[in-house]
C-alpha cells in the first residue's frame, strides 16, 4: 500500500515509529507536512499538492494533526477523503475530539462516566459552578489547553473564584470540574485501535503535582486495567467516531471517569512502557480496513 503520514515533524518518536511499522510491513510511506500542502477544491477532480508535486495514488493516510493546527490539518484530511483516500481517523472525528466541551457533551449523552463538569460564559455564574462541582478543591481548565497547560487546581473557594474571574477576564473559555482527589495524581491512558484497548499505561504525576502528563514530568508504567475501564475506553473512542484514540481515564470512587479522548495519541510513552508495537497494530488495522472511499462519518456529531 502507499500510506501518507500527515505530520509536521518526521523526527517525532510517533512519526518515526509509524514510518518504521509501515516499512516493516512492506508499504511505501511518505511523511507529509500538511501545512505545506495546498488543495484544489473542484468537484470533478479534487487534488492536493505538496509544493509542485501532486499527492496522488495514496491508499491511506494517518492524520497526526497538531492541536494548534486543527483547522487547516482537518481541511487537508478532508481533501484526501474527497479524493477517496482512506483516513485512519476521519476529519469530522478529529475536529469533534478537539472541542473538549463538545466531546464531554457527546460522552455524557451516551452515559459515559465523567467528572462533574460545568461551563458558563458569564462569571456571575461562578458561585453556582463551584457549588455544582461540590466546592473546593476543584479543577479549572482552559478549553484550548493541551499537555496540562491551563489546568489549574484551586484548593479553596476563594482561589477558584479568582481563577475563574481571571480567565474569563482574558476572554478564555473554561471548564470547572470536580477534583478527583482519590486518583492520587495518576491517570490511565488506554490506547484504542479498532474495537480493542491494545495497550494501557498508568501515568503518575511527579511529587507535588496533580497533573500526570508526561510533558509535566509524569512517569509511565504498565497497568492492568479492569473490564469496566476497557469497555469505557472502547465506547468513548467509538462515540467520538475514532478508530485510533488515546482515552484518558481517572480512577474515581464512582468508577472510571473519562477526561479526554485524544485523536493523535503519542506512542512513545505506551510503546516504551509496555514494549508493544502499537504502531504495527495501527498499520495492521489500516491493512484490514482501508478501502477506496470507505471513510464515512461515524459517531454522533
Ligand atoms: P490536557 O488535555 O491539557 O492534558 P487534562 O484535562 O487531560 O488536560 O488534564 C491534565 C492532567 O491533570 C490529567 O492527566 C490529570 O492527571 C489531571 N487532572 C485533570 N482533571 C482532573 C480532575 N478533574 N481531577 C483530578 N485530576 C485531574
Amino acid at each position: 500500500m502507499r500510506i501518507g503520514i500527515l505530520s509536521r515533524n518526521r523526527n517525532l518518536y510517533s512519526t518515526q515509529s509509524l514510518v518504521r511499522a509501515c516499512k516493516e510491513r512492506g508499504h511505501e510511506v511518505k511523511v507529509i507536512d500538511y501545512l505545506r500542502c495546498h488543495m484544489n477544491i473542484t468537484s470533478h477532480r479534487p487534488s492536493i499538492y505538496l509544493g509542485d508535486d501532486e499527492l496522488a495514488g495514496y491508499d491511506a493516510i494517518i492524520p497526526r494533526v497538531g492541536a494548534s493546527h486543527t483547522f487547516y490539518g482537518c481541511a487537508v484530511v478532508r481533501q484526501f477523503e474527497m479524493m477517496g483516500v482512506y483516513s485512519l481517523n476521519e476529519s469530522v472525528a478529529v475536529s469533534r475530539s478537539r472541542d473538549k466541551l463538545r466531546s464531554l457533551q457527546l460522552l455524557a449523552r451516551k452515559g459515559i462516566g465523567l467528572p462533574v463538569t460545568t461551563f458558563a460564559h458569564d462569571t456571575r455564574a461562578s458561585k453556582n459552578l463551584i457549588s455544582i462541582c461540590g466546592g473546593a478543591p476543584l479543577v479549572i481548565k482552559l478549553l484550548e489547553g493541551t499537555q496540562g497547560v491551563g489546568v489549574v487546581l484551586a484548593e479553596t473557594t476563594k482561589a477558584a473564584e479568582s481563577v475563574i474571574e481571571a480567565f474569563r477576564g482574558l476572554n478564555a473559555n473554561i471548564l470547572v470540574q470536580e477534583f478527583i482527589a482519590e486518583a492520587g495524581g495518576a491517570d490511565i491512558r488506554c490506547l484504542v485501535v479498532g474495537e480493542k484497548v491494545v495497550a494501557a499505561i498508568k501515568r503518575q504525576a511527579k511529587e507535588g503535582e496533580f497533573r500526570s502528563n508526561l510533558h509535566r514530568g509524569g512517569s509511565a508504567s504498565v497497568v492492568k486495567i479492569t473490564p469496566e475501564e476497557r469497555s469505557t475506553a472502547v465506547r468513548a473512542a467509538n462515540i467520538m467516531g475514532l478508530n485510533v484514540a488515546g482515552v484518558d481515564i481517572l480512577r474515581s470512587n464512582h468508577g472510571p471517569v473519562v477526561m479526554e479522548v485524544n485523536s493523535s495519541p503519542g506512542l512513545e510513552g505506551v510503546e516504551t512502557a509496555t514494549g508493544k508495537d502499537v504502531a504495527g497494530m495501527i498499520v495492521s488495522f489500516i491493512e484490514k480496513n482501508a478501502a477506496k472511499g470507505k471513510t464515512r462519518t461515524r459517531g454522533k456529531g
